[in-house]
């Protein structure tokens, strides 16, 4: 055979036989493509001293209740082919406006007996992202969040200004009064009664029931959402703001790996920029989602005295749900498969 006849068999086999990079990795999306599920939806309602000894059966159920109403309408969005986006939205929304969570009508209660809200949204398809922090006159703070992130060029709007913007953009405007309600006044009392005057954190340790709400949606197109919104920490002073309003603490979203709510005592996760290093651990480190949020509620910020949890899904739309208090109120739905607890 000629050199110029095996050359030419050569760069033949070379083109025509082995797949090309770009055919391998279209192979290899559409093959993740048909096994992840068609959709993922998981949310939680604050983590903290939930203890099966401490509920009635009447308690549990009005929050098992309200934890499945809210996967109801979030199933139904994201299996009519809604928007990840829409979905968390939606739900927590829904949550705002139910009293029993610490977000929206129901948030608890400053030192001076005010309410000051914060609230993130982050779209993992776009990485766009927006929040507001310390408001008190927006019904739905998770919707002003949104207003933020795609109808101005900053991400994170205070006070005054977000209330103005909000007000601007349409949005549902409330008096202050719409928010408060009389079991989480009790809650500052007695909170109050336990402190010592220069902290709002309860001398027990730190298990508080917090109540925050947060939800992480992966949509039939493989785009991931994730928001959290919430009233903050019972008796908070000097306009504190916590971490759920910060993007790479309570709240991150990335479509290649995966979104991320927590909850729990704001200071540590912003310190140990929780969200994001839940995303850092799967991107970087390779680790699988459970794992990933194990060493950092379990090890990491157990160790540091950070009490809380978290709820997240990955690209592939496995579910972790993980806390290292008593309890965390939570739940998800993937199609044919539902989830509602409360306890360890
Ligand atoms: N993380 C919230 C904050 O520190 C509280 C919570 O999750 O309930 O403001």
């Amino acid at each position: 055979m000629s050199i110029r006849l095996i050359s030419g068999l050569l760069i033949f086999c070379l083109f025509f036989t082995v797949p090309s990079c770009s055919e391998k990795d279209k192979n290899a999306t559409l093959e993740s493509d048909l096994d992840r599920p068609s959709f993922a939806l998981v949310i939680h309602g604050g983590a903290g001293s939930v203890h099966p000894d401490r509920m009635s059966e009447e308690r549990e159920k009005v929050y098992t209740d309200a934890l499945n109403r809210v996967l109801d309408e979030g199933e139904r969005i994201l299996s009519e082919g809604g928007s990840s986006l829409d979905a968390v939205e939606a739900v927590l929304k829904l949550m705002e406006d139910d009293s029993l969570f610490n977000a929206g009508r129901g948030s608890v209660f400053t030192y001076e007996g005010t309410n000051e809200l914060d609230a993130s949204i982050m779209d993992g398809n776009t990485m766009n992202a927006g929040a507001v922090a310390g408001v008190s006159r927006i019904k739905n703070p998770i919707s002003a969040a949104r207003a933020v992130m795609e109808s101005s060029e900053h991400v994170l709007l205070a006070g005054q200004g977000a209330e103005r913007f909000a007000r601007d953009h349409g949005l549902e405007m409330v008096d202050p009064e719409y928010l408060k309600t009389q079991s989480k006044w009790r809650r500052l009392k007695a909170v109050q009664k336990s402190l010592r005057e220069d902290s709002y954190i309860s001398e027990n340790g730190g298990d508080e029931k917090f109540g925050t709400v947060g939800a992480v949606a992966l949509d039939e197109d493989g785009h991931i959402a994730a928001g959290t919104t919430t009233g903050g920490m019972t008796n908070k002073r000097w306009n504190r703001i916590g971490d759920s309003p910060i993007i790479g603490a309570g709240t991150y979203a990335d479509d290649k790996v995966g979104g991320v709510s927590c909850t729990g005592h704001g200071e540590f996760y912003i310190r140990y920029a929780v969200a994001y290093d839940l995303i850092s651990k799967m991107k970087y480190a390779g680790l699988p989602l459970n794992t990933a949020a194990k060493t950092i509620i379990h090890e990491e910020l157990a160790e540091a005295g950070g009490s809380g949890g978290l709820i997240a899904l990955d690209s592939q739309g496995n579910i972790a749900m993980e806390f290292n208090t008593s309890g965390m109120f939570r739940g998800y739905a993937r199609p044919g498969e539902r989830e509602v607890a409360m306890f360890r």
